[in-house]
């Protein structure tokens, strides 16, 4: 057939794609813009506006009611384009990660989106991918997918081509291949069948990647905090209401008054500024290559306790070279000059055209020393493909009639099948340590003839033949990224397949604190889930481990307390990814399965790129503290200025307009400068904040109400003296307006940073998102006290200089005092 070696031309595939679309196997259900409008309108602060706006009308004051409807459209597109940004982000963050697929196109085998595929394609599938469309197999080895997701069967399912099946007419074919079920061994070529909704699959039509993005943790606590002001606003509401009436005997003004309370206690900033802070963070995340599969992600990552990282790839680079060989009893340094023979049994012992760093750094040295062309002609009868399991991969060739078996693999799992002395056992043993405390991998080569054709490796007889060293030096930055876990209250533990020598020789290389405990995967069998808890807290060297020892690794962490943070990347590794708080797949080598799994992908594969990422975790809560500290003090003067002037018989200092103008001040104020400010110094040189903690602690209480309560004294205080001393209500409200609004602009600035000052704060001018919402604000500011359209409509009037002046500097007063405790704060720590 023509077509399985060329695959579709560009024609045939553009001409197939307008006939059968694409290959999504379902439909992302696209929430409608209309419905998101209407999402807005269901805010509780838009329907007091409303309120606001129908009162003003009935009042008569209609210029009032078309500012209010001006403000409600205003508040209405902001938040609806907030919310909007952040879902747009989202979305193109999940399309950063959707599955690829490889496939043959005008002859060459290309890699394209899965989506991208039509009926006809040939497609090529390695264990650990998803089936993206349904297919029929062309040739397939070993190949065993699960199918679970569709015939709840959970035994793997065989496949094969058609031509070999036995004619069973079953529902679930044994040669064709099922869209959404999972290659879990060995490779296939197969042709397209079916795409998208016409597949089996399609046909249930759920989705397997679009887990429900659930509220993470925050947005729980925060969910419950809004619950709980708005009850308390409502209470109030009501309370000042009563009050109002009783006092003034004008029950419509005291329905504003209440309602202007009930404005300024309505949380709305919150859940804003929580949806934006974190996708933000995800797409600043997502520029320095990780990807965020949950958002939740990442708010936990920066209270991570425990690091467990791979060593190969992760911590070193995965770039192999041979640098030491041994063989016939002697070492060769010289890799330029090394046998014939064990060249050969080198090259027959890898796979042909391997992409594995390891078996190409093995052939490139023995393709040195002998020509592959005497190998050409030499048929590979039966692959035992390299598994985490058994540590070794082998293949049997037919040679001169017989059955010759060419092996490599873990030095123990090689002796294991060959018949050596003790002497040489010995000898061995000495070398393979020799090169592991160099921080060299160590493989060793086997072979054997045999006269039959076995089925399993241990039948066959094999001899030693010698053992490769190799060096993977560790990536850049990795010992920094350490140093700096180690003063962030971070541990590292490194969880390898490979020999403990070697992982402690490398351990000691990146300056991994570990005790002198190595715990290997042979061990961790032998102990009960209770004495590995113990272990655990120990141990940071885990070495021979197989896939499936994680899970047990992140369960016993998981139990003492820990907030895991755990790397994968194979099949084996999903369960444990999925169990971690957080699992961190790699993108390069990782597999669908394990990208599936995690909650955060790793586009470099790079240990210091998770180091970062924690770090910006810890920024970006950070800064979500900040924001809502912010918001709490600043809503303080708000609500109790709202409060008290019923209770002290003034006049209302705010109305609903005034409120609606501070917020729309706040709003941005919140959700940009915070979340752009640049992390604080002390960020990584804290220990992890526990998740146990709540979200502003008694320290940050305090602050809150006492920076509120200057605020509030600095805007009451000089409004009920001038009121007394019969100067008119537009004037004095002029005064706390212009107080209020200059402490807001320093309050900022003040809270930027617990540790620099606010001269420094000023002089870095990274953050112009602030720089110009101060400007916009102090406009604002001046025009609403000195334009005269806008006097009558913000009941304002205009102020002298002098009075301005005083205004200005108790506003600057009244918030910026902070800075003499933030000093005080900081001499105490020198
Ligand atoms: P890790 O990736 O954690 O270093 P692996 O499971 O990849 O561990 O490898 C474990 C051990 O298996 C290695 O130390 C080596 O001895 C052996 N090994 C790895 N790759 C191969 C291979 N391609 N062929 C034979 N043996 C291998
Ligand atoms: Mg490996």
């Amino acid at each position: 057939m023509e077509r399985i070696k060329e695959g579709l031309s560009n024609e045939e595939v553009m001409r197939y794609k307008q006939k059968y679309g694409l290959n999504e196997l379902f439909k992302k259900e696209n929430t409608t813009i209309l419905k998101k409008i209407l999402d807005v309108f269901k805010e509780p602060m838009l329907l007091l506006l409303l309120c606001t706006t129908i009162i003003y009308f009935m009042l008569g004051e209609f210029q009032e009611g078309i500012v209010m409807l001006i403000f409600v459209l205003f508040v209405c597109s902001i938040t609806f384009f907030q919310q909007w940004k952040a879902d747009r982000t989202m979305n193109a963050l999940k399309n950063l990660v959707s599955p690829e697929i490889h496939v043959l196109r005008d002859a060459k085998k290309i890699k394209i989106k899965s989506s991208e595929l039509v009926p006809n394609d040939i497609i090529y599938i390695s264990q650990g991918e998803r089936i993206p469309a349904d297919c029929e197999v062309v040739e397939a080895s070993n190949f065993y997918v699960d199918e679970a997701i569709l015939t709840g069967e959970s035994e793997p399912a065989y496949k094969q081509c058609k031509k070999k099946c036995d004619g069973i007419d079953d529902y679930w074919k044994e040669y064709m291949l099922y869209a959404g079920t999972l290659a879990i061994s060995g490779t296939c070529t197969a042709i397209v069948k079916k795409i998208g909704a016409s597949t089996e699959y399609g046909k249930i039509g759920k989705s397997i990647y679009e887990a429900r993005e659930e509220d993470t943790p925050l947005q729980k606590k925060v969910g419950g905090l809004v619950k709980i002001l708005a009850a308390i606003g409502a209470v109030l509401c009501i309370a000042v209401i009563f009050i109002s009436y009783m006092s003034t005997q004008n029950f419509i003004n005291s329905i504003l008054s209440g309602i202007t309370l009930a404005m300024a206690i309505i949380p709305e900033e919150f859940p804003v500024v929580l949806a934006v802070f974190l996708s933000m963070g995800a797409f600043r995340l997502a520029k320095k290559n990780v990807i965020m599969r949950k958002i939740s992600a990442v708010e936990t990552l920066g209270s991570t306790t425990v690091l467990c990282v791979d060593k190969t790839g992760t911590i070193t680079e995965n770039k192999m070279k041979v640098s030491k060989v041994f063989y016939d009893k002697k070492s060769h340094n010289d890799t330029n000059s090394l046998s014939k023979e064990f060249s050969m049994v080198s090259l027959l012992a890898c796979q042909k055209d391997s992409t594995d760093p390891l078996e190409k750094a093995i052939i490139e040295v023995a393709k040195k020393n002998m020509s592959v062309y005497e190998l050409e002609n030499l048929e590979i009868c039966k692959k035992f493909d390299f598994n985490s399991n058994t540590k070794i991969m082998a293949n049997v060739y037919i040679m001169d009639d017989r059955y010759y078996i060419s092996a490599k693999g873990s030095p123990e799992s090689i002796i294991k099948l060959c018949k050596c002395n003790k002497e040489t056992l010995e000898e061995i043993k000495l070398k393979v340590d020799f090169f592991a405390t160099k921080g060299l991998r160590v493989i060793a080569l086997a072979d054997g003839t045999s006269e039959k054709l076995f089925g399993k490796l241990d039948e066959y007889s094999l001899s030693f033949k010698g053992i490769y060293g190799l060096q993977d030096s560790p990536r850049e930055g990795v010992q920094e990224a350490i140093k700096s876990c180690n003063t962030a209250g971070i541990r590292v533990v490194m969880i390898t397949g490979d020999y403990y020598k070697t992982a402690v020789a490398i351990g000691e290389n990146i300056g991994l604190k570990f005790s002198n405990i190595s715990v290997t995967g042979e061990e961790i069998d032998r102990m009960t889930d209770v004495e590995l808890m113990r272990v655990v807290k120990e141990c940071n060297i885990f070495s021979r481990v197989i896939p499936e020892h994680k899970m047990r690794i992140v369960n016993a962490l998981r139990y003492n307390g820990e907030i895991v943070a755990m790397t994968g990347d194979g099949v084996n590794d999903a369960p444990a990814l999925k169990k971690a708080d957080i699992g961190i797949a790699m993108g390069g080598r990782g597999t669908e399965v394990a990208k599936e799994a995690a909650d955060m992908i790793l586009l470099d594969d790079n240990f210091t790129t998770i180091v970062d990422s924690v770090r910006d975790g810890r920024r970006i809560f950070d800064n979500i503290r900040k924001a809502m500290i912010y918001i709490f003090i600043i809503h303080i003067p708000i609500i109790t200025l709202a409060l008290f002037s019923p209770i002290f018989e003034l006049p209302q200092i705010l109305l609903p307009m005034h409120i609606m103008l501070l917020e729309l001040i706040i709003d941005p104020t919140c959700s940009i400068i915070f979340e752009i400010e640049p992390a604080e110094s002390y960020i990584m040189n804290q220990p992890p904040r526990s998740t146990k903690e709540p979200l502003l602690t008694q320290e940050m209480v305090k602050k809150v109400l006492m920076q509120g309560t200057t605020m509030f004294l600095a805007a009451f205080l000089p409004f009920h003296y001038l009121v007394d001393n019969g100067v008119t209500v537009e004037f004095a409200r002029s005064f706390s307006l212009t107080t209020l609004i200059v402490g807001n602009i320093i309050l900022v600035l003040v809270n930027s940073s617990n540790t620099k000052s606010i001269i420094e704060v000023l002089m870095d001018n990274r953050n112009k998102s602030r720089i110009l919402i101060n400007i916009m604000t102090v406009l604002v500011l001046i025009s609403i006290i000195y334009m005269p359209v806008l006097q009558s409509l913000f009941k304002t009037s205009s102020l002298g200089l002098k009075t301005f002046t005083e205004a200005l500097g108790l506003g600057v007063i009244s918030t910026g005092w902070w800075e003499i405790v933030k000093l005080f704060n900081r001499i105490r720590k020198l």
